[in-house]
Protein backbone atom coordinates (compact mmCIF):
# COMPACT_ATOMS: atom_id res chain seq x y z
CA UNK A 1 0.00 0.00 0.00
CA UNK A 2 3.09 2.16 1.01
CA UNK A 3 4.42 1.55 -2.07
CA UNK A 4 1.74 2.33 -4.27
CA UNK A 5 0.49 5.55 -2.79
CA UNK A 6 4.07 6.69 -3.17
CA UNK A 7 4.67 5.57 -6.78
CA UNK A 8 1.56 7.03 -7.36
CA UNK A 9 2.74 10.85 -5.94
CA UNK A 10 5.74 9.67 -7.79
CA UNK A 11 4.00 8.86 -11.30
CA UNK A 12 3.02 12.10 -12.14
CA UNK A 13 6.19 13.77 -12.80
CA UNK A 14 8.55 10.97 -14.16
CA UNK A 15 5.74 8.75 -16.32
CA UNK A 16 7.44 6.16 -17.70
CA UNK A 17 10.86 6.31 -16.74
CA UNK A 18 10.01 6.30 -13.37
CA UNK A 19 12.49 3.91 -10.93
CA UNK A 20 11.03 0.64 -10.37
CA UNK A 21 8.96 0.27 -7.02
CA UNK A 22 12.23 -1.53 -4.97
CA UNK A 23 14.14 1.66 -6.34
CA UNK A 24 11.19 3.70 -4.86
CA UNK A 25 11.19 1.65 -1.48
CA UNK A 26 15.28 0.87 -1.03
CA UNK A 27 14.56 4.53 1.09
CA UNK A 28 13.56 8.17 0.92
CA UNK A 29 16.97 9.14 0.20
CA UNK A 30 17.08 6.43 -2.57
CA UNK A 31 13.95 8.45 -4.30
CA UNK A 32 15.83 11.99 -4.07
CA UNK A 33 19.29 10.67 -5.34
CA UNK A 34 17.47 8.81 -8.19
CA UNK A 35 15.39 11.84 -9.15
CA UNK A 36 13.29 10.78 -12.75
CA UNK A 37 16.11 9.46 -14.41
CA UNK A 38 16.49 6.78 -12.55
CA UNK A 39 16.20 3.79 -15.11
CA UNK A 40 14.25 0.05 -13.65
CA UNK A 41 15.66 -3.33 -13.42
CA UNK A 42 18.80 -2.42 -10.94
CA UNK A 43 17.22 -3.16 -7.34
CA UNK A 44 19.19 -5.64 -5.59
CA UNK A 45 17.81 -8.72 -4.72
CA UNK A 46 16.90 -9.68 -1.43
CA UNK A 47 18.59 -13.06 -1.73
CA UNK A 48 22.05 -10.89 -1.65
CA UNK A 49 20.74 -8.29 1.12
CA UNK A 50 19.01 -10.40 3.19
CA UNK A 51 16.27 -8.11 3.62
CA UNK A 52 12.87 -9.03 3.34
CA UNK A 53 11.13 -10.14 -0.20
CA UNK A 54 9.74 -7.19 -1.87
CA UNK A 55 6.33 -7.13 -2.30
CA UNK A 56 6.12 -5.12 -5.59
CA UNK A 57 9.02 -6.91 -7.10
CA UNK A 58 12.08 -6.01 -9.01
CA UNK A 59 11.51 -5.30 -12.57
CA UNK A 60 11.38 -1.81 -14.30
CA UNK A 61 9.68 -0.82 -17.49
CA UNK A 62 11.94 -1.03 -20.83
CA UNK A 63 11.65 2.53 -22.86
CA UNK A 64 8.21 1.99 -24.83
CA UNK A 65 8.16 0.41 -28.85
CA UNK A 66 7.92 3.75 -30.70
CA UNK A 67 4.02 4.14 -31.93
CA UNK A 68 2.47 5.81 -34.97
CA UNK A 69 2.75 9.75 -35.06
CA UNK A 70 -1.11 11.21 -33.78
CA UNK A 71 0.10 14.22 -35.53
CA UNK A 72 0.03 12.67 -39.32
CA UNK A 73 -3.79 11.37 -38.56
CA UNK A 74 -5.62 11.48 -41.79
CA UNK A 75 -9.43 12.44 -42.29
CA UNK A 76 -11.94 9.70 -40.51
CA UNK A 77 -13.87 7.82 -43.59
CA UNK A 78 -16.58 7.65 -40.55
CA UNK A 79 -18.90 10.17 -40.92
CA UNK A 80 -20.95 9.16 -37.87
CA UNK A 81 -19.07 8.04 -34.06
CA UNK A 82 -17.59 4.95 -35.47
CA UNK A 83 -17.18 4.04 -31.11
CA UNK A 84 -20.66 2.02 -30.53
CA UNK A 85 -18.43 -1.45 -29.64
CA UNK A 86 -16.63 0.90 -26.80
CA UNK A 87 -13.45 -0.23 -25.81
CA UNK A 88 -11.47 -3.15 -24.03
CA UNK A 89 -8.27 -3.79 -22.67
CA UNK A 90 -6.50 -7.38 -22.21
CA UNK A 91 -3.69 -9.47 -22.19
CA UNK A 92 -1.43 -7.95 -19.42
CA UNK A 93 2.02 -8.63 -18.70
CA UNK A 94 3.99 -6.54 -15.73
CA UNK A 95 4.92 -4.09 -18.55
CA UNK A 96 2.31 -4.00 -21.22
CA UNK A 97 -1.28 -4.52 -22.20
CA UNK A 98 -3.24 -4.48 -25.19
CA UNK A 99 -5.69 -2.08 -25.56
CA UNK A 100 -8.95 -2.50 -28.26
CA UNK A 101 -11.46 -0.58 -30.47
CA UNK A 102 -13.49 -1.52 -33.63
CA UNK A 103 -14.85 1.20 -35.44
CA UNK A 104 -18.26 0.81 -36.69
CA UNK A 105 -21.44 2.09 -38.53
CA UNK A 106 -23.97 -0.27 -37.57
CA UNK A 107 -22.53 -2.96 -34.96
CA UNK A 108 -24.46 -5.49 -36.79
CA UNK A 109 -23.70 -5.22 -40.62
CA UNK A 110 -20.31 -5.18 -41.13
CA UNK A 111 -21.23 -4.21 -45.14
CA UNK A 112 -22.41 -0.89 -43.83
CA UNK A 113 -18.55 0.64 -42.88
CA UNK A 114 -16.41 2.34 -45.53
CA UNK A 115 -14.47 0.67 -47.52
CA UNK A 116 -11.34 2.38 -46.75
CA UNK A 117 -8.77 2.73 -43.79
CA UNK A 118 -8.95 4.39 -40.53
CA UNK A 119 -6.54 6.45 -38.63
CA UNK A 120 -6.93 5.78 -34.28
CA UNK A 121 -5.18 8.36 -32.06
CA UNK A 122 -4.83 6.79 -28.88
CA UNK A 123 -4.22 8.13 -25.40
CA UNK A 124 -3.24 6.24 -22.07
CA UNK A 125 -2.85 8.02 -18.94
CA UNK A 126 -2.11 8.06 -15.40
CA UNK A 127 -5.12 9.48 -14.24
CA UNK A 128 -9.12 8.99 -15.72
CA UNK A 129 -9.14 12.45 -16.57
CA UNK A 130 -6.11 12.40 -18.66
CA UNK A 131 -4.67 15.11 -16.81
CA UNK A 132 -1.33 13.13 -16.93
CA UNK A 133 -0.99 11.42 -20.48
CA UNK A 134 2.10 8.88 -20.20
CA UNK A 135 1.80 7.37 -23.78
CA UNK A 136 0.12 8.13 -27.13
CA UNK A 137 0.05 6.64 -30.84
CA UNK A 138 -1.61 6.25 -33.59
CA UNK A 139 -3.14 3.31 -35.34
CA UNK A 140 -4.15 2.67 -39.01
CA UNK A 141 -6.90 0.22 -39.30
CA UNK A 142 -8.22 -1.32 -42.38
CA UNK A 143 -11.36 -2.84 -43.42
CA UNK A 144 -9.81 -6.47 -43.76
CA UNK A 145 -9.67 -6.57 -40.08
CA UNK A 146 -13.04 -5.51 -39.77
CA UNK A 147 -11.70 -1.69 -38.21
CA UNK A 148 -10.44 -3.63 -35.23
CA UNK A 149 -7.57 -1.82 -32.97
CA UNK A 150 -5.26 -3.50 -31.54
CA UNK A 151 -2.39 -1.98 -29.80
CA UNK A 152 0.37 -3.43 -27.90
CA UNK A 153 1.18 -0.43 -25.30
CA UNK A 154 4.54 -0.83 -23.74
CA UNK A 155 6.94 0.43 -21.33
CA UNK A 156 4.91 0.59 -18.36
CA UNK A 157 4.75 0.47 -14.78
CA UNK A 158 3.88 -2.66 -13.16
CA UNK A 159 0.73 -3.23 -10.85
CA UNK A 160 -0.34 -0.05 -12.02
CA UNK A 161 -3.63 1.46 -13.04
CA UNK A 162 -4.29 3.12 -15.87
CA UNK A 163 -7.02 4.52 -18.45
CA UNK A 164 -7.14 4.65 -22.18
CA UNK A 165 -9.23 6.07 -25.07
CA UNK A 166 -9.19 6.35 -28.75
CA UNK A 167 -10.15 9.22 -30.99
CA UNK A 168 -11.11 8.96 -34.69
CA UNK A 169 -12.00 11.90 -36.85
CA UNK A 170 -13.81 14.47 -34.42
CA UNK A 171 -15.39 11.54 -32.40
CA UNK A 172 -13.52 10.17 -28.81
CA UNK A 173 -14.25 6.79 -27.64
CA UNK A 174 -15.41 5.98 -24.15
CA UNK A 175 -12.55 5.55 -21.74
CA UNK A 176 -11.42 2.31 -20.12
CA UNK A 177 -9.47 1.63 -17.00
CA UNK A 178 -7.01 -1.13 -17.00
CA UNK A 179 -3.85 -2.31 -15.10
CA UNK A 180 -0.70 -4.10 -15.71
CA UNK A 181 0.28 -7.45 -14.04
CA UNK A 182 2.88 -7.67 -10.83
CA UNK A 183 6.47 -8.16 -11.73
CA UNK A 184 7.34 -11.76 -12.14
CA UNK A 185 8.93 -11.63 -8.54
CA UNK A 186 6.46 -9.45 -6.34
CA UNK A 187 4.43 -10.77 -3.84
CA UNK A 188 0.95 -8.95 -3.27
CA UNK A 189 -1.23 -9.48 -0.29
CA UNK A 190 -4.00 -10.47 -2.94
CA UNK A 191 -5.68 -10.03 -5.89
CA UNK A 192 -9.38 -9.85 -7.41
CA UNK A 193 -10.02 -11.76 -10.09
CA UNK A 194 -13.71 -11.73 -12.05
CA UNK A 195 -14.85 -15.28 -14.03
CA UNK A 196 -17.16 -14.88 -16.52
CA UNK A 197 -19.16 -17.61 -18.98
CA UNK A 198 -21.89 -18.70 -20.96
CA UNK A 199 -23.67 -15.33 -22.16
CA UNK A 200 -26.36 -16.12 -24.58
CA UNK A 201 -28.25 -13.24 -25.80
CA UNK A 202 -31.19 -14.53 -26.44
CA UNK A 203 -31.37 -15.89 -23.01
CA UNK A 204 -31.51 -13.02 -20.57
CA UNK A 205 -29.90 -9.32 -20.09
CA UNK A 206 -26.55 -8.58 -19.04
CA UNK A 207 -26.83 -7.09 -15.33
CA UNK A 208 -24.28 -9.77 -13.89
CA UNK A 209 -21.53 -7.67 -16.30
CA UNK A 210 -23.04 -4.03 -14.27
CA UNK A 211 -22.24 -5.19 -11.36
CA UNK A 212 -18.87 -6.97 -12.29
CA UNK A 213 -18.20 -3.22 -14.41
CA UNK A 214 -18.80 -1.40 -10.49
CA UNK A 215 -15.90 -3.86 -8.83
CA UNK A 216 -12.56 -2.47 -10.28
CA UNK A 217 -10.92 -5.71 -10.66
CA UNK A 218 -7.41 -6.45 -11.13
CA UNK A 219 -8.39 -8.92 -14.34
CA UNK A 220 -11.27 -10.38 -15.80
CA UNK A 221 -11.40 -14.11 -17.36
CA UNK A 222 -13.43 -15.23 -20.16
CA UNK A 223 -14.47 -18.80 -20.38
CA UNK A 224 -16.06 -19.18 -23.23
CA UNK A 225 -19.28 -19.50 -24.84
CA UNK A 226 -18.50 -15.06 -25.44
CA UNK A 227 -21.06 -15.60 -28.47
CA UNK A 228 -23.81 -18.06 -29.49
CA UNK A 229 -24.06 -19.12 -33.20
CA UNK A 230 -27.34 -20.30 -33.70
CA UNK A 231 -30.05 -18.40 -35.84
CA UNK A 232 -33.40 -18.95 -33.46
CA UNK A 233 -35.39 -16.14 -32.05
CA UNK A 234 -34.64 -16.33 -28.27
CA UNK A 235 -36.96 -16.47 -24.76
CA UNK A 236 -35.59 -12.64 -24.43
CA UNK A 237 -34.27 -10.74 -26.95
CA UNK A 238 -33.17 -12.29 -30.27
CA UNK A 239 -30.47 -12.78 -32.48
CA UNK A 240 -32.17 -10.95 -35.63
CA UNK A 241 -29.95 -13.18 -37.99
CA UNK A 242 -29.47 -16.90 -39.23
CA UNK A 243 -27.12 -19.21 -37.96
CA UNK A 244 -23.72 -17.69 -38.42
CA UNK A 245 -21.10 -19.77 -41.00
CA UNK A 246 -19.56 -17.25 -42.60
CA UNK A 247 -16.70 -14.34 -41.84
CA UNK A 248 -19.20 -11.08 -41.74
CA UNK A 249 -22.02 -13.43 -40.21
CA UNK A 250 -19.41 -13.77 -36.84
CA UNK A 251 -18.17 -10.59 -37.19
CA UNK A 252 -21.75 -9.33 -37.02
CA UNK A 253 -22.86 -11.60 -34.45
CA UNK A 254 -19.92 -10.57 -31.82
CA UNK A 255 -21.02 -6.78 -33.14
CA UNK A 256 -24.26 -7.38 -31.59
CA UNK A 257 -23.14 -8.74 -28.16
CA UNK A 258 -20.39 -5.78 -27.53
CA UNK A 259 -23.86 -3.10 -28.53
CA UNK A 260 -24.75 -4.43 -24.66
CA UNK A 261 -24.04 -1.26 -22.95
CA UNK A 262 -23.21 -3.53 -19.50
CA UNK A 263 -21.00 -6.00 -21.77
CA UNK A 264 -18.84 -2.74 -23.17
CA UNK A 265 -18.86 -1.76 -18.84
CA UNK A 266 -16.79 -5.02 -18.13
CA UNK A 267 -14.79 -4.66 -20.79
CA UNK A 268 -13.66 -0.83 -19.90
CA UNK A 269 -13.45 -1.88 -16.41
CA UNK A 270 -10.80 -4.08 -15.90
CA UNK A 271 -8.56 -5.90 -18.88
CA UNK A 272 -9.57 -9.10 -19.34
CA UNK A 273 -7.97 -12.81 -20.44
CA UNK A 274 -9.76 -15.11 -22.95
CA UNK A 275 -10.63 -18.52 -23.51
CA UNK A 276 -13.10 -19.99 -25.35
CA UNK A 277 -15.48 -22.91 -25.56
CA UNK A 278 -17.65 -24.72 -28.62
CA UNK A 279 -20.23 -21.82 -29.59
CA UNK A 280 -17.36 -19.12 -30.66
CA UNK A 281 -17.63 -21.72 -33.91
CA UNK A 282 -20.27 -24.46 -33.51
CA UNK A 283 -22.21 -26.61 -30.84
CA UNK A 284 -19.61 -28.96 -29.56
CA UNK A 285 -16.89 -27.68 -31.64
CA UNK A 286 -13.93 -30.50 -31.92
CA UNK A 287 -11.22 -28.34 -33.52
CA UNK A 288 -9.11 -31.48 -34.60
CA UNK A 289 -11.91 -32.95 -35.83
CA UNK A 290 -11.89 -31.29 -39.29
CA UNK A 291 -13.86 -33.56 -42.16
CA UNK A 292 -14.80 -31.14 -44.55
CA UNK A 293 -13.69 -27.90 -46.26
CA UNK A 294 -16.69 -26.08 -45.42
CA UNK A 295 -16.09 -26.77 -41.79
CA UNK A 296 -12.24 -25.59 -42.08
CA UNK A 297 -13.67 -22.80 -43.62
CA UNK A 298 -16.13 -21.89 -41.15
CA UNK A 299 -13.49 -22.19 -38.35
CA UNK A 300 -11.20 -20.23 -40.38
CA UNK A 301 -14.38 -16.71 -40.29
CA UNK A 302 -14.81 -17.66 -36.52
CA UNK A 303 -11.10 -17.76 -35.54
CA UNK A 304 -10.92 -14.32 -37.36
CA UNK A 305 -14.10 -12.90 -36.15
CA UNK A 306 -12.89 -13.89 -32.63
CA UNK A 307 -9.00 -12.26 -32.76
CA UNK A 308 -10.77 -9.04 -34.46
CA UNK A 309 -13.17 -8.45 -30.92
CA UNK A 310 -11.06 -9.86 -28.74
CA UNK A 311 -8.20 -7.39 -26.75
CA UNK A 312 -5.76 -10.92 -27.17
CA UNK A 313 -1.67 -9.92 -28.82
CA UNK A 314 -1.90 -12.90 -30.98
CA UNK A 315 -4.70 -10.98 -33.18
CA UNK A 316 -1.69 -9.02 -34.23
CA UNK A 317 0.30 -11.80 -36.01
CA UNK A 318 -1.78 -14.40 -36.47
CA UNK A 319 -3.11 -16.18 -39.38
CA UNK A 320 -6.54 -17.84 -38.66
CA UNK A 321 -6.52 -20.40 -41.31
CA UNK A 322 -3.50 -22.34 -39.43
CA UNK A 323 -4.98 -22.12 -36.10
CA UNK A 324 -4.52 -19.16 -33.59
CA UNK A 325 -2.89 -19.84 -29.52
CA UNK A 326 -5.66 -19.19 -27.49
CA UNK A 327 -3.82 -21.15 -24.36
CA UNK A 328 -1.30 -19.16 -22.03
CA UNK A 329 -0.13 -17.78 -18.23
CA UNK A 330 -0.85 -15.05 -16.59
CA UNK A 331 1.56 -14.10 -13.55
CA UNK A 332 0.68 -12.32 -10.30
CA UNK A 333 3.96 -12.55 -9.07
CA UNK A 334 4.89 -15.26 -6.61
CA UNK A 335 1.00 -15.40 -5.45
CA UNK A 336 -1.11 -16.59 -8.46
CA UNK A 337 -0.50 -18.16 -11.95
CA UNK A 338 -3.60 -18.01 -13.97
CA UNK A 339 -3.21 -21.35 -16.49
CA UNK A 340 -5.90 -20.20 -19.67
CA UNK A 341 -6.72 -23.57 -21.51
CA UNK A 342 -8.26 -23.96 -24.87
CA UNK A 343 -10.24 -27.04 -24.79
CA UNK A 344 -11.43 -27.02 -28.24
CA UNK A 345 -9.04 -26.18 -31.07
CA UNK A 346 -6.97 -29.37 -30.67
CA UNK A 347 -9.32 -31.62 -28.88
CA UNK A 348 -10.54 -34.89 -30.95
CA UNK A 349 -14.24 -35.86 -31.63
CA UNK A 350 -16.29 -36.75 -28.51
CA UNK A 351 -16.93 -40.84 -28.40
CA UNK A 352 -19.74 -42.77 -28.37
CA UNK A 353 -21.10 -40.42 -31.19
CA UNK A 354 -21.13 -37.38 -28.72
CA UNK A 355 -24.80 -37.47 -26.97
CA UNK A 356 -25.29 -36.82 -23.15
CA UNK A 357 -26.03 -39.75 -21.40
CA UNK A 358 -24.18 -42.00 -24.19
CA UNK A 359 -21.43 -44.70 -23.04
CA UNK A 360 -19.03 -47.05 -24.64
CA UNK A 361 -15.50 -48.74 -24.33
CA UNK A 362 -14.54 -45.91 -27.01
CA UNK A 363 -14.66 -43.21 -24.07
CA UNK A 364 -11.36 -45.46 -21.96
CA UNK A 365 -8.87 -44.65 -25.99
CA UNK A 366 -6.36 -42.22 -25.76
CA UNK A 367 -7.96 -39.22 -27.03
CA UNK A 368 -6.69 -35.92 -26.89
CA UNK A 369 -8.43 -32.90 -25.18
CA UNK A 370 -5.52 -30.10 -25.23
CA UNK A 371 -3.38 -31.35 -28.07
CA UNK A 372 0.62 -32.46 -27.79
CA UNK A 373 2.02 -28.93 -27.81
CA UNK A 374 -0.77 -27.73 -24.73
CA UNK A 375 0.06 -30.42 -23.00
CA UNK A 376 3.49 -29.84 -23.00
CA UNK A 377 2.44 -26.53 -21.94
CA UNK A 378 0.68 -27.44 -18.92
CA UNK A 379 3.69 -29.91 -18.14
CA UNK A 380 6.27 -26.79 -18.48
CA UNK A 381 3.98 -23.76 -16.60
CA UNK A 382 2.34 -26.54 -14.07
CA UNK A 383 5.54 -28.27 -13.50
CA UNK A 384 7.89 -25.11 -12.52
CA UNK A 385 6.08 -23.01 -10.57
CA UNK A 386 6.85 -20.85 -7.77
CA UNK A 387 3.29 -19.30 -7.05
CA UNK A 388 1.32 -20.06 -4.71
CA UNK A 389 -1.46 -20.70 -6.04
CA UNK A 390 -2.67 -21.85 -9.96
CA UNK A 391 -5.75 -21.18 -10.95
CA UNK A 392 -7.00 -22.91 -14.35
CA UNK A 393 -9.41 -21.14 -16.65
CA UNK A 394 -10.84 -24.72 -17.53
CA UNK A 395 -13.58 -24.12 -20.24
CA UNK A 396 -15.34 -27.51 -19.50
CA UNK A 397 -16.16 -29.25 -16.20
CA UNK A 398 -13.34 -31.75 -15.24
CA UNK A 399 -15.55 -32.85 -11.94
CA UNK A 400 -16.79 -36.64 -13.34
CA UNK A 401 -19.79 -36.51 -13.16
CA UNK A 402 -21.02 -39.68 -14.51
CA UNK A 403 -23.39 -41.07 -11.30
CA UNK A 404 -22.66 -44.88 -12.48
CA UNK A 405 -23.09 -44.55 -16.07
CA UNK A 406 -26.29 -42.63 -15.49
CA UNK A 407 -25.30 -39.47 -16.97
CA UNK A 408 -22.14 -38.99 -18.84
CA UNK A 409 -21.21 -35.13 -21.24
CA UNK A 410 -18.78 -36.83 -23.31
CA UNK A 411 -18.16 -33.30 -24.38
CA UNK A 412 -16.53 -32.73 -21.24
CA UNK A 413 -13.38 -34.33 -19.46
CA UNK A 414 -15.37 -37.02 -18.78
CA UNK A 415 -15.36 -37.67 -22.82
CA UNK A 416 -11.65 -37.65 -22.45
CA UNK A 417 -10.57 -39.66 -18.98
CA UNK A 418 -6.97 -40.37 -20.38
CA UNK A 419 -6.50 -36.70 -21.52
CA UNK A 420 -7.94 -35.81 -17.91
CA UNK A 421 -5.40 -38.60 -15.71
CA UNK A 422 -2.72 -36.39 -18.05
CA UNK A 423 -3.80 -33.15 -16.78
CA UNK A 424 -4.14 -34.53 -12.86
CA UNK A 425 -0.21 -36.29 -13.51
CA UNK A 426 1.35 -32.45 -14.48
CA UNK A 427 -0.64 -30.77 -11.43
CA UNK A 428 0.43 -33.54 -8.46
CA UNK A 429 4.30 -33.14 -10.23
CA UNK A 430 3.98 -29.33 -10.12
CA UNK A 431 1.09 -27.88 -8.26
CA UNK A 432 -0.28 -30.64 -5.49
CA UNK A 433 -3.16 -29.11 -2.94
CA UNK A 434 -2.68 -25.38 -4.54
CA UNK A 435 -4.83 -25.68 -7.66
CA UNK A 436 -8.23 -24.54 -8.47
CA UNK A 437 -10.20 -24.61 -11.48
CA UNK A 438 -12.88 -21.98 -12.73
CA UNK A 439 -15.04 -23.96 -14.98
CA UNK A 440 -17.94 -22.84 -17.68
CA UNK A 441 -20.29 -24.72 -20.54
CA UNK A 442 -22.39 -26.47 -18.05
CA UNK A 443 -25.12 -23.53 -17.14
CA UNK A 444 -24.59 -24.69 -13.25
CA UNK A 445 -23.35 -23.04 -10.63
CA UNK A 446 -20.90 -25.50 -8.83
CA UNK A 447 -18.09 -26.57 -5.97
CA UNK A 448 -16.02 -29.67 -5.12
CA UNK A 449 -13.04 -31.41 -6.26
CA UNK A 450 -11.72 -33.46 -9.29
CA UNK A 451 -10.64 -37.21 -7.13
CA UNK A 452 -7.10 -37.93 -8.38
CA UNK A 453 -8.11 -40.81 -9.11
CA UNK A 454 -11.27 -39.73 -11.00
CA UNK A 455 -12.90 -42.90 -11.02
CA UNK A 456 -12.49 -43.16 -7.12
CA UNK A 457 -14.80 -40.36 -5.67
CA UNK A 458 -13.20 -41.27 -2.23
CA UNK A 459 -9.33 -40.67 -2.87
CA UNK A 460 -7.47 -37.89 -2.55
CA UNK A 461 -8.33 -34.66 -3.74
CA UNK A 462 -6.55 -33.67 -7.14
CA UNK A 463 -7.76 -29.87 -7.50
CA UNK A 464 -10.71 -27.99 -6.42
CA UNK A 465 -12.91 -27.29 -9.13
CA UNK A 466 -15.33 -23.99 -8.60
CA UNK A 467 -17.97 -24.03 -11.65
CA UNK A 468 -18.76 -20.40 -12.36
CA UNK A 469 -22.48 -19.44 -12.90
CA UNK A 470 -23.74 -18.18 -16.36
CA UNK A 471 -24.03 -14.35 -16.86
CA UNK A 472 -27.47 -14.92 -18.69
CA UNK A 473 -27.30 -18.71 -20.30
CA UNK A 474 -29.68 -21.75 -18.92
CA UNK A 475 -29.78 -25.18 -18.78
CA UNK A 476 -33.46 -25.93 -19.06
CA UNK A 477 -33.36 -29.84 -19.75
CA UNK A 478 -35.87 -31.28 -17.63
CA UNK A 479 -33.31 -33.82 -16.19
CA UNK A 480 -31.99 -30.99 -14.61
CA UNK A 481 -34.87 -31.31 -12.08
CA UNK A 482 -33.87 -34.47 -11.16
CA UNK A 483 -29.98 -34.58 -11.77
CA UNK A 484 -29.02 -31.42 -9.79
CA UNK A 485 -29.97 -32.44 -6.24
CA UNK A 486 -28.57 -36.10 -6.90
CA UNK A 487 -25.03 -34.36 -7.64
CA UNK A 488 -24.85 -32.63 -5.03
CA UNK A 489 -25.00 -35.59 -2.79
CA UNK A 490 -21.85 -37.17 -4.60
CA UNK A 491 -19.12 -37.11 -1.77
CA UNK A 492 -16.55 -35.14 -4.35
CA UNK A 493 -19.29 -32.40 -4.95
CA UNK A 494 -20.16 -30.01 -2.30
CA UNK A 495 -22.79 -27.74 -4.50
CA UNK A 496 -24.64 -27.74 -7.75
CA UNK A 497 -27.51 -25.44 -8.87
CA UNK A 498 -29.03 -25.38 -12.20
CA UNK A 499 -31.20 -22.47 -11.82
CA UNK A 500 -28.44 -20.06 -11.02
CA UNK A 501 -26.95 -16.98 -13.40
CA UNK A 502 -24.19 -14.75 -12.16
CA UNK A 503 -20.69 -14.55 -12.13
CA UNK A 504 -17.81 -15.54 -9.80
CA UNK A 505 -15.07 -13.18 -8.24
CA UNK A 506 -12.07 -14.98 -7.12
CA UNK A 507 -9.90 -12.97 -4.11
CA UNK A 508 -6.30 -14.58 -4.06
CA UNK A 509 -4.01 -14.67 -0.85
CA UNK A 510 -1.67 -16.75 0.34
CA UNK A 511 -3.53 -18.49 2.60
CA UNK A 512 -6.96 -19.22 0.91
CA UNK A 513 -8.87 -18.30 -2.42
CA UNK A 514 -12.10 -17.36 -1.71
CA UNK A 515 -14.74 -17.35 -4.24
CA UNK A 516 -18.16 -15.34 -4.49
CA UNK A 517 -20.76 -16.54 -6.42
CA UNK A 518 -22.99 -13.40 -7.76
CA UNK A 519 -26.07 -14.09 -8.45
CA UNK A 520 -28.56 -11.94 -10.52
CA UNK A 521 -32.47 -12.12 -9.33
CA UNK A 522 -33.97 -11.51 -12.69
CA UNK A 523 -31.94 -12.37 -15.98
CA UNK A 524 -34.71 -10.93 -18.28
CA UNK A 525 -34.26 -7.62 -16.76
CA UNK A 526 -31.48 -5.90 -17.14
CA UNK A 527 -31.77 -3.54 -14.10
CA UNK A 528 -31.95 -6.89 -11.94
CA UNK A 529 -30.55 -6.79 -8.88
CA UNK A 530 -27.14 -8.94 -8.31
CA UNK A 531 -26.60 -10.16 -4.76
CA UNK A 532 -23.85 -12.39 -3.13
CA UNK A 533 -25.31 -16.09 -3.18
CA UNK A 534 -22.46 -18.27 -1.53
CA UNK A 535 -18.81 -17.93 -0.83
CA UNK A 536 -16.33 -20.52 -1.33
CA UNK A 537 -12.87 -21.15 0.63
CA UNK A 538 -10.61 -23.05 -0.70
CA UNK A 539 -7.17 -24.14 1.91
CA UNK A 540 -4.10 -24.79 0.60
CA UNK A 541 -3.62 -28.70 0.72
CA UNK A 542 -6.88 -29.16 1.54
CA UNK A 543 -8.70 -28.61 -1.98
CA UNK A 544 -12.43 -28.87 -0.78
CA UNK A 545 -14.34 -25.78 -1.15
CA UNK A 546 -15.62 -24.97 2.99
CA UNK A 547 -18.70 -22.58 2.69
CA UNK A 548 -18.38 -19.71 4.63
FE1 LIG B 1 -22.77 -22.08 -22.86
CA1 LIG C 1 -20.35 -24.72 -24.27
Amino acid sequence: MGAESLLDRFMPRCQTTAPSRRQLLGSAAGVLALGCGGAGKTGTDSADTGAPADPAGTCGPDAPTPQGDPSTAAESPFDSNPFGLGVASGDPRHDRVIIWTRLVVEATDVAQSPPAPADVVWELATDSAFDNIVQQGMFTTTPERAHAVHVDVDGLESATTYWYRFRCGDHDSPVGRTRTLPCDDARPESVRIGFAVCQNWMAGFYAAYRHMAEQQLDLVVHLGDYIYEAGETGAVRDHGAPECTTLDDYRNRHGLYRSDADLQAAHGSAPWALIWDDHEVDNNHAGAHLDSPDLAQRRAAAYQAWLEHMPVREALTADPSEGIVVHGVLDFGRLARVLLLDGRQHRDAQPCGGGIGASCDEVDDERSFLGDEQDAFVDDVVGNNPADWVLVANPVVMLPLDLGGAFLNPDQWDGYPRARDRFLAAVAAGAEGRTVLYTGDIHAGGAGVVPSTPDDYTSAPGVAELVVPPISSRFTDPVADTLGPLLSQQEHIAWWDWTVNGWAEAEVREDAVVTTMYSVTDVTDPASAVTVLKRWTVAPGALMPTES
